[in-house]
């Protein structure tokens, strides 16, 4: 069953083109890995999924689980199953994470239709999450991100993608700058979370130490705002070794 189908994606930012045909389909079940040069759109499809504003879809289409992503605002897509994770969390003072989640995940559930969850249910299932990923509770009652090491950070991220239980998710070089740990966290964290038969996730990546723990199950290399190629796990091993010019050529 296909999860998501991007269908001939245009994307202006601001009077450039960026995005220009971009096609992909990701079956539940599925991990694909998009690797590709700097300046490619990698982030633009991101936030063209997400609906970030200033990234008008000019052509095209993106189903999630057969709704229309692009016709929904953003706490409808997240409300939809979609879950972005970017490279440098967000931090904010102020507002602890289990604060932050219960009204993320109450207003998601709002938006769906279903009863908000109790403030006791909402921490025994943040318990349990945390648990899973091997989080101390007390990091979950600091301030979202204030003070965290990188580690951290992905660690609660990770947290708050297992909380959220999306369909999808889209993460955008969450992987980079990360040391052997913080990395394992993240990958072992995506597979406890995302590896499940109703799941997908996009993995943006430049690298393959992050496809050795999560190992994908398509890998394409985008360039020039379109898929210019697809293939398996070799894929990104072959580019590794040779580079994008070369392989993408
Ligand atoms: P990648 O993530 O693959 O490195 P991006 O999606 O970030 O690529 O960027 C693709 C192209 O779009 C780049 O040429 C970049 O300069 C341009 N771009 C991205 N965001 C903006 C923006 N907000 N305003 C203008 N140009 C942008
Ligand atoms: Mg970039
Ligand atoms: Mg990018």
């Amino acid at each position: 069953m296909t999860l998501l189908k991007i269908d001939n994606l245009h994307t202006m930012v601001g009077e450039t083109e960026i995005l220009r045909g971009l096609s992909l389909e990701i079956g539940a079940g599925e991990v694909h890995a998009i690797m590709g040069p700097n300046g490619a759109g990698k982030s633009t499809l991101a936030y063209t999924l997400g609906g970030r504003p200033g990234y008008e879809v000019t052509a095209g289409s993106a189903m999630l689980d057969g709704e229309d992503l692009l016709a929904m605002d953003p706490h409808e897509r997240a409300a939809a199953g979609l879950f972005l994770g970017f490279q440098y969390p967000v931090e904010i003072p102020g507002v602890s994470n289990v604060q932050f989640l219960r009204e993320a995940l109450n207003a998601q559930r709002k938006a769906r239709g279903e009863e908000p969850l109790s403030g006791g249910d909402f921490l025994k299932l943040a318990r349990e999450k945390a648990g899973l990923l091997q989080l101390d509770m007390d990091m979950l009652k600091r301030q979202v991100n204030v003070g965290f090491s990188g580690g951290e950070k992905k660690r609660a991220e990770m947290v708050h993608m297992g909380i959220l239980d999306p369909k999808l998710a889209v993460l955008d070089e969450t992987d980079s700058g990360l040391d052997i740990d913080a990395l394992r966290v993240v990958g072992e964290g995506i597979n406890t979370i995302m590896r499940k038969p109703d799941k997908a996730v996009l993995l943006i990546t430049h690298y393959q130490r992050l496809l050795d723990i999560v190992q994908p199950d398509r890998v394409h290399i985008l360039s020039k705002g379109r898929i210019v190629k697809s293939g398996g796990p070799e894929l990104a091993l072959e580019l590794e070794r040779e580079g994008y010019e070369a392989v993408a050529a």
